[in-house]
């Protein structure tokens, strides 16, 4: 149930200076540029686009994990992008995130029992009794067994391993989950499991998620909302209903136009990009989408377009919807 403003990003920059080549020292690849939006608490809010995009920097970034060049991130109302190292680390236990790699992100050297436990010890929170038993409460609650908690990481499956990322993001009761490409390096018949687990604890816990993702057919199913990211910054937003039934942005359209069709006499015209996306260290002038644009005008090449909300709802940046 959505209730109310859990999350307000505005403006938000992450800009890499550039250490080496032609640019080195002059420029900056500007891998999240000037990005707004906000979240209601229950929500899941899904951030897609190309590899490249600037999405998985936007979910590191709103957690600190990458410091923010510049822009406001309000967490239930407070500006977390200015918080002390301190004072971040006590907040991230309201916000935590999934990673896409299961193995990557669980230490070998330890046991399942204290990759659980571990949060709970660094917040100062429960005694140790009460940290083992939480710790087998959540292997209950994300479908696995206690017996398995002296394991080690490598002793799972792809899938197990991924449940186990989830319980340790969720043994914290954080209120919101940046889950980055959750279930894209699973078998496809592993991640209907996962996404099935991520929305049985969203209800149980009343979590709110940003969910990271390219494959738009996992993204349909799981979010309320939607915003089509295009070299750093949000090209479409708008409720998934919609943006699916009607996306308005090009970009969104080609996406979308690339998705499988679901049904044997279902007709979709593909629409083909033409190149590459452009290198964020020199991107195109005006619309950055512009050297891909089949509907691209002489204005695009010039200005840039803004992110405008349109009359029936969503949000797009494209200068098709000027009037
Ligand atoms: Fe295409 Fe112009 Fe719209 Fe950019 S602003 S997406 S180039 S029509």
């Amino acid at each position: 149930m959505v209730t109310n403003t859990l999350l307000q990003v505005k403006n938000l920059k992450k800009h890499y200076p550039i250490d080496k080549g032609l640019f080195k020292g002059k420029d900056y690849v500007k891998a999240v540029d000037d990005v707004s939006f906000s979240i209601q608490r229950g929500e899941t809010f899904g951030l897609v686009g190309e590899s490249g995009c600037g999405k998985s920097t936007t979910g590191r970034t709103l957690i600190r994990l990458n410091e923010p060049t510049s822009g406001q991130i309000l967490f239930e109302g407070q500006d977390i992008s200015q918080l002390s190292y301190e004072e971040m680390r006590k907040t991230r236990r309201k916000l935590q995130m999934v990673f896409q790699d299961p193995y990557a992100s669980l230490n070998p050297k330890k046991t399942i029992r204290q990759i659980l436990t571990e949060p709970l010890r660094v917040h100062g929170l429960y005694t140790k009794e009460e940290r083992e038993e939480k710790a087998a409460e959540i292997m209950e609650i994300v479908g696995l067994h206690t017996s398995q908690l002296d394991r080690y990481p490598h002793e799972f499956s792809g899938g197990q391993r991924q449940r186990i990322g989830i319980a340790r993001s969720v043994i914290l009761q954080p209120d919101l989950i940046i889950a980055d490409e959750p279930v894209s390096a699973l078998d496809v018949s592993i991640q209907s499991q996962v996404i099935n687990l991520l929305l049985k604890l969203q209800k149980e816990f009343n979590l709110t998620y940003i969910f990271i993702s390219h494959d738009l057919g996992v993204v349909k199913h799981i979010t309320d909302r939607v915003a089509v990211m295009y070299l750093g910054k949000i090209v479409e937003l708008a409720n998934t209903d919609d943006l699916y039934d009607k996306p308005r942005h090009p970009y969104t359209q080609a996406l979308l136009s690339a998705e499988p069709v679901r049904h044997p006499d279902e007709k979709r015209n593909r629409i083909i990009l033409k190149g590459d996306v452009p290198s964020p260290v020199n991107p195109p002038s005006g619309c950055t989408f512009h050297t891909r644009c089949a509907s691209c005008m002489a204005i695009c090449k010039t200005e840039v377009p803004k992110l405008r909300q349109l009359v029936g709802g969503g949000s797009v940046a494209c200068h098709l919807y000027n009037e």
